[in-house]
């Protein structure tokens, strides 16, 4: 049955993943600069995006041309960073939401060792106090922040209409590690962090029906990275 998923062993994940990375547009050396630092300095360096998801985020950027970018979930920068080259020539304004004052510190760094706080801006807080606060519309919105937040954002973000008529909702890691698909989907999870994948699993897979059963969006669930939902606005003038 010719299914939308490969069937990987890790060390083919991991060779494939290197293929495509390979294969594609490169990011810029300040990119790779950051990866290798945040790699050094943190345990959980994993909770940043791949450096073939940055040259994705560039190429999207750069297609959608977005004037107004919200990111929810910072980390140290690195996709915001992505955001910021991409669209040099509109000089888009990109908002960042961070929670964590460790990971605060890391964002204000890169943002000021690499020149971006022309164009970036960092709020600080929690995103469910900051969201609301937002004004004006986003045309490309990545959501990458807790995964129990999620539901929480994107209907605050939906009511109080902040993504623009044509706008792109974005929200990364929708299979947690597997564990939104089935809790045995995935055996070489370490245990350590079974407990917290699993539970956002569960928040996630809430958040899917949610975003299936919402009359005023279109959202598709790609099989991509650990999973990446898109949501845009239904078009009402067009067709179903
Ligand atoms: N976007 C980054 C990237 O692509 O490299 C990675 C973001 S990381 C997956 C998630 C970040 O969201 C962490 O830095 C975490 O501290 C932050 N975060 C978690 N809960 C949050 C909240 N309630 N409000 C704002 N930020 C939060």
């Amino acid at each position: 049955m010719l299914t939308s998923v490969l069937s990987f062993t890790p060390e083919m994940a991991a060779t494939v993943t290197e293929y495509c990375t390979n294969v594609s547009d490169d990011v810029s050396g300040n990119m790779n600069e950051l990866w290798d630092w945040t790699c050094t300095q943190f345990e959980d360096a994993d909770k940043m995006s791949s450096p073939l998801q940055g040259a994705t985020m560039k190429f999207l950027a750069s297609l959608l041309k977005p004037k107004r970018i919200l990111e929810i979930g910072c980390f140290t920068g690195y996709s915001a960073m992505a955001w910021h080259e991409a669209t040099g020539s509109l000089q888009s304004e990109i908002i960042t939401l961070e929670l964590d004052p460790k990971m605060i510190a890391a964002s204000r760094r890169t943002f000021d060792k690499y020149g971006l706080n022309d164009r970036v801006k960092l709020i600080e807080g929690p995103a469910g106090d900051s969201i609301p606060r937002l004004t004006g519309q986003f045309d490309l919105i990545f959501v990458d922040a807790n995964k129990d937040g999620y539901q929480d954002y994107v209907t605050k973000i939906l009511d109080r209409n902040l993504l623009s008529p044509n706008g792109l909702i974005l929200c990364d890691n929708i299979f947690a590690r597997g564990m939104t698909i089935s809790t045995e989907s995935n055996p070489q999870l370490p245990d350590k962090v079974r407990p917290y994948w699993t539970a956002n699993g569960k928040a996630l897979d809430r958040f899917n029906r949610f975003c299936k059963a919402d009359p005023r969006v279109d959202s598709i669930l790609l099989p991509v990275y650990d999973g990446l939902t898109l949501i845009k606005w239904k078009d009402v003038a067009g067709g179903s």
